[in-house]
This record gives C-alpha cells, sequence and structure tokens, in this order.
C-alpha cells in the first residue's frame, strides 16, 4: 500500500489534516485505532468561534450543544465574578465571551466524514506501531488491524496521535512533557443540575483541584460537563470530582472520562523529513486553560496544506515540511510561550492570594478600577506584587 499521505489518529487534529490535504488533491489515508471516530470524548467541549473561521466552516446545530455569552470564577472562599463585569476581552481567544459547547462525538464524525468526502480513506481499528524509515528519513508506517500487520508507504506521516504520541517519540521529536506536566482529568456528564445553560462556571482552590481547576460547561438537555484537571497530587482527578460533585444531591453521571492534557507548551521541533506533529501530539494545547481543540484545528489545517504542496513539489525533505512549524509558531507561538509564563505564576498562588484578588475584583468592577485602588492593594499583598514582578 503506497499513499502521498498517511495520518495517524482521527479526531480534531487528524481528520482536518487529512480534509485539508484531500482537498490539495493528495492521496490520503487515515488510521484510527478506535473502533468509533469521536469516543471516548476526554474533553470538556467547550471551544471559541474561531474555529469555524479557521476551518471556513458554519456552526451547525447537529453538533452545537450549547451557545455560551459568558463565565463566572468561583474563588476558592467561594466568591463568585462574573467576568462580564471585570471584563477580559481576549477571554475564548479574542472573541469575547461568545463560544460553544460542542457535541464531540457528533462533531468529530462530521469533520472525518469532510474529510471522506474529500476523497480520503480511513482505516477504523487499526494502530500504529511503528514508523517505516529509509536512509534516515520518515516514509510509511506499520500497522496492526485485527491481528494482521501490514506497511503502508507514504511520502509523508502526519502524527496526530494524542497526547501519548508514540509517532513524535519514535520520530525522536523529543516531548518534553514530564509528569507535573500533563494534566490529569476526570469529568462526569451529569444529569439534573440546574445552571446557566449559557454561562460556563470555573472553580479554583487547593481542595477543589490542586494545580488545575473544575470545569461546569451547560451542554443542553439538562446535562453538564463537570470535570476537573489537577497536576502532581496524591489523590486521583477521579477522587477529587467524586468530592465535588457529592454537594449535588439528586445529580446522576450519565457518562464518566478520564484523561490526560499536554499543559508545557509544544514540543521544539514539530517536522522531520517525511514527518509532520500535530494537536496534542504536539503540545498544541494553552497550558494555562487546557484547551486545544481551535490551536489542533488551525495546526490540522496547516499540516494537511504544508504536506499536500510538498508533495506536489515532490520534495517532502524536511527543509519544505519546516513551513509548517514556522506558521503555526507565527499564530500561536508567542500566545503558548505567554500561557506558560502565566500558568507558572498561576501555580504559586496560594488559596489566600486567589480570595484576596477576588475580593478585590469584586469590590472594584472595572469602570472603577484605578492605579491608586490597585498600587494600594497590592502594598498588602508582597506576595502577589512578586508574582506580577516576575511576570513583567
Ligand atoms: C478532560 C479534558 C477536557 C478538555 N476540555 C477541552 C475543552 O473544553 N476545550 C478545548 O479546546 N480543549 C479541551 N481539551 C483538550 C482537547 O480535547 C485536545 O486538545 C484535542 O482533543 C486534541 O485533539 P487531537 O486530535 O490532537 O488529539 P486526540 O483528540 O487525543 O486524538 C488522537 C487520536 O489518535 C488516536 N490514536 C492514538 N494513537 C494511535 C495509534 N498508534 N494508531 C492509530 N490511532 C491512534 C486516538 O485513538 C485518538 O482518536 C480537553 C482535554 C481533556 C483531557
Amino acid at each position: 500500500m503506497k499513499y502521498d499521505v498517511v495520518v495517524v489518529g482521527g479526531r480534531i487534529g487528524g481528520s482536518i489534516a487529512s480534509l485539508y490535504a484531500s482537498k490539495d488533491d493528495a492521496d490520503v489515508l487515515m488510521i484510527e485505532k478506535r473502533q468509533e471516530i469521536g469516543t471516548p470524548v476526554q474533553c470538556a467541549e467547550g471551544t471559541t468561534q474561531s474555529i469555524f473561521k479557521i476551518l471556513d466552516m458554519k456552526p451547525d446545530k447537529r453538533y452545537i450543544n450549547a451557545e455560551i455569552d459568558g463565565a463566572t470564577i468561583h474563588a476558592p472562599d467561594g466568591r463568585a465574578i462574573d467576568l462580564a463585569e471585570v471584563s477580559c476581552e481576549n477571554f475564548l481567544d479574542g472573541t469575547g465571551y461568545k463560544g460553544y459547547i460542542l457535541d464531540r462525538k457528533v462533531f468529530d464524525k462530521h469533520l472525518a466524514i469532510q474529510a471522506a468526502k474529500a476523497g480520503a480513506e480511513i482505516m477504523m481499528k487499526t494502530t500504529v506501531k511503528d514508523l517505516i524509515r529509509k536512509d534516515g528519513r520518515v516514509c510509511g508506517v506499520v500497522a496492526e488491524h485485527l491481528g494482521e500487520t501490514m506497511e503502508i508507504k507514504a511520502d509523508v506521516v502526519i502524527a496526530a496521535d494524542g497526547v501519548e504520541s508514540n509517532m513524535a517519540r519514535q520520530a525522536g521529536l523529543t516531548n518534553p512533557n514530564k509528569p507535573g506536566n500533563i494534566g490529569s482529568c476526570a469529568q462526569y456528564e451529569l444529569f439534573g443540575l440546574d445552571i446557566d445553560p449559557h454561562q460556563l462556571n470555573f472553580y479554583f482552590g487547593r481542595e477543589i483541584a490542586p494545580g488545575g481547576y473544575l470545569w461546569m460547561f451547560p451542554k443542553g438537555e439538562d446535562t453538564v460537563n463537570v470535570g476537573l484537571g489537577v497536576r502532581s497530587t496524591k489523590k486521583t482527578a477521579y477522587q477529587y470530582l467524586n468530592q465535588f460533585i457529592s454537594r449535588f444531591k439528586g445529580t446522576t453521571p450519565v457518562e464518566l472520562n478520564i484523561g490526560g492534557v499536554p499543559l508545557s507548551g509544544p514540543i521544539d521541533k514539530t517536522y522531520t523529513d517525511g514527518l509532520l506533529v500535530v494537536g496534542d501530539a504536539a503540545g498544541h494545547v494553552d497550558p494555562v486553560t487546557g484547551g486545544g481543540i481551535h490551536i489542533a484545528a488551525f495546526c490540522g489545517k496547516t499540516a494537511g496544506q504544508v504536506a499536500a504542496e510538498a508533495v506536489k513539489k515532490e520534495n517532502t525533505s524536511e527543509s519544505v515540511l519546516k513551513r509548517y512549524d514556522e506558521i503555526w509558531r507565527e499564530k500561536f507561538g508567542k500566545n503558548l510561550e505567554i500561557s506558560l509564563k502565566y500558568r507558572n505564576a498561576a501555580d504559586k498562588l496560594t488559596d489566600k492570594d486567589m480570595n484576596a484578588l477576588a475580593e478585590f475584583l469584586e469590590k472594584n468592577k472595572i469602570e472603577n478600577l484605578s492605579k491608586i485602588s490597585a498600587i494600594k492593594f497590592l502594598g498588602k499583598h508582597p506576595h502577589l506584587l512578586m508574582l506580577i514582578r516576575d511576570l513583567l
């Protein structure tokens, strides 16, 4: 078997890469190890409006469970801050407060179908075990399907195989993820919880989600994604989640998902001769929010286009594929770098700091905020002042 482009992994990054490589006339095979595209979900399903601009698609009710127009932050002491009142223009990727809760089981499959419509072939329940190399360059994969092993040759392999990416590791594209930099997540889709159907809710605190946060994202149909991510804790994410939801009497879970999310920023190099790395496999996730859907979409699209172009030029060496790395870094590189800095600073915040910040924001709505009130506040909180100095 021989294809222009073989894509490993069939969710956001993989399907979008397959779609755009196929649109640009490449002969594409997408390989997915699961028996169904999009399951298990392993995502809170919140995303920005920008993803539809990236994909040049109109949002469709079939895969949108809720439209979001605001968010509330809950400090460890229970104080609730409505973000609309403290103004965060760039919340949700510069699109203000507007966003969506997707139905990823439907959305991911929809993207795979778009890729197939554009000409991509898809193999399900097939696991890529190895990369094939010739003269030091990647030129295909070894895959296993229902006990049968096969060699599939390709001019370009796109690794979109998620947070535990074997492909990136095998290609020697070192992944800087250390255990503390992978967020461990657990999430219930919870039935019977009555919350505003257009608001996101975030909870912070050492008792709730140390090293991370808890989210409640409305899904419509009386269900809510209630999940959390933690880092370097003795208790598991699942234990923290059960502890939190025990307060919601009369609710019941209808789905449980456990998964990891890379929070250490992108890998140093996302290309080599004959291979590109996309999405979670490349660390394309915001280190503060854990959001990766819109980044995987942009990078998947760019990887598909650059791969197809390289095939047309009959040059799939890293000198040509490097363009992919340049394009995504120009779009997201700086943001991811800054976000990692913020996350490192946030790691040093104590519950006391967070409560103080929440109290300050509550008392000083943005229109009343003055330099004097901010200086007075920081004068009383030297720890916060030091963290801000570190950031500047
Ligand atoms: C609990 C949780 C909540 C999250 N919430 C949000 C959110 O609300 N908003 C947001 O933007 N982001 C969120 N994220 C992050 C987001 O889900 C990911 O960034 C995004 O799904 C990455 O897509 P991907 O295609 O790169 O990887 P994945 O979605 O991980 O897909 C990888 C695919 O590759 C397949 N695969 C792996 N190995 C092989 C192999 N060897 N052979 C064949 N197939 C293989 C897997 O089966 C899988 O289908 C969340 C993550 C977690 C864990």
